[in-house]
């Protein structure tokens, strides 16, 4: 079942904004067409407990003025382009530096996250789909090419939200297309230190102070990384100063393969995270800080969920030796991420 409800209009160009809730079996996604933002995901837990395991807020407005990215669509770029610079095919293209004045981050200001995307459903008896699409053009943000992008939410019976996405460009660009869900799976308002969490990543990507990659590839073994074997997300996270790295998928075909697997204690709760994508930036709320706020007026502290963001490597039009993240106009922009609950 899908039902459709106002979320009022955009403060700036005055658009209609609407949340669109798809209910299958015992599991309930609402995802709004503002920048395809997951509001909300209702889950049973080992009792049947119904809680929501995703951060958000009550209004519009806060999706607008917030820069914490939550449960977003992101693009053009997910992550960070140093200084906002890449070249292709020998011409120099400047984005938008919106980290700080420094890198670029998440598409820029007015990235995919900012859009309002045009919408339309699908149903059969086990599975609800919400079709987004939406439009950049050429030069918007400073990335080149008019590029189309088109985004399937599927909820299943199962407990499955897969994510479908697919774009197409006129000129050749740089793609990175993720969802900023943060999570918190013994419900909203929770931490999430004693998270239990595994990582199908034998190697992740270190970077520098301003979270620019240093072109390395290393493997995780003996540092506060190594999530290969299951470990509290609390264990290391100090000494890791937060995390807030992209892990390397240990299988690295584009499969679709699990990457993470995450159990939360007291609830019973699990979710495991599979994709086609050769990274996922874990990424533990180290820049919340109480100023924003639960549709139930609890503020969301630092650590108060936690990212999985499938993806290219960050900085990958700048580094020959990380996965090719161009799309040429002839190409299609192809790759799914499953996020799957249970008990
Ligand atoms: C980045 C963080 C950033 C956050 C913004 C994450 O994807 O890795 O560095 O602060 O997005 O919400």
């Amino acid at each position: 079942m899908i039902t459709k409800q106002s979320f009022g209009k955009t403060a700036k160009t005055r658009e209609q904004v609407d949340v669109y809730t798809l209910e299958v079996g015992l599991y309930k996604v609402s995802i709004s067409t503002y920048g395809g933002a997951i509001t909300s995901f209702l889950v049973p837990d080992k009792e049947g407990n119904v809680a929501n395991v995703v951060l958000g807020y009550a209004s519009l407005a806060e999706y607008e003025q917030s820069t914490t990215y939550f449960g977003f669509l992101i693009g053009r770029f997910a992550n960070r382009i140093k200084a906002g610079q890449f070249s292709i095919g020998g011409e120099d293209y400047q984005v938008p530096c919106n980290d700080n004045g420094i890198n670029a981050l998440h598409g820029g200001v007015e990235g995919l996250h900012s859009k309002v995307w045009s919408a339309s459903t699908t149903t059969s008896e086990s599975e609800a789909t919400l079709h987004l699409s939406c439009f950049s053009k050429d030069g918007e943000m400073g990335f080149p090419g008019n590029l189309s992008v088109n985004v399937d939410y599927t909820l299943s019976v199962e407990g499955k939200l897969k994510i479908d996405y697919r774009a197409t460009t006129d000129k050749t660009t740089p793609v990175n297309l993720t969802n900023h869900a943060y999570f918190n799976l013994a419900g909203d308002g929770k931490d999430i230190r004693n998270h239990l969490l595994q990582l199908d990543c034998d190697a992740y990507i270190p970077v520098d102070a301003t979270l620019i990659p240093t072109g390395e590839v290393l493997p995780v073994i003996n540092t506060p990384f190594d999530f290969t074997q299951e470990k509290r997300i609390g264990e290391d996270l100090e000494a890791a100063g937060g995390y807030d790295h992209c892990m390397v998928l240990s299988d690295r075909s584009e499969h679709l393969r699990r990457c993470a697997y995450v159990y939360e204690p007291t609830t019973g709760r699990t979710m495991a995270v599979s994709t086609t994508l050769p990274g996922v930036q874990f990424y533990t709320g180290n820049f919340l800080n109480g100023s924003d706020m639960s549709k139930n007026n609890v503020p969301y502290n630092k650590h108060a969920g936690f990212c999985l963001e499938t993806q290219h490597f960050p900085d990958a039009p700048n580094h020959a030796n990380f996965p090719n993240c161009i799309l040429k106009p002839t190409e299609t922009y192809k790759h799914t991420t499953v996020f799957e609950f249970n008990v």
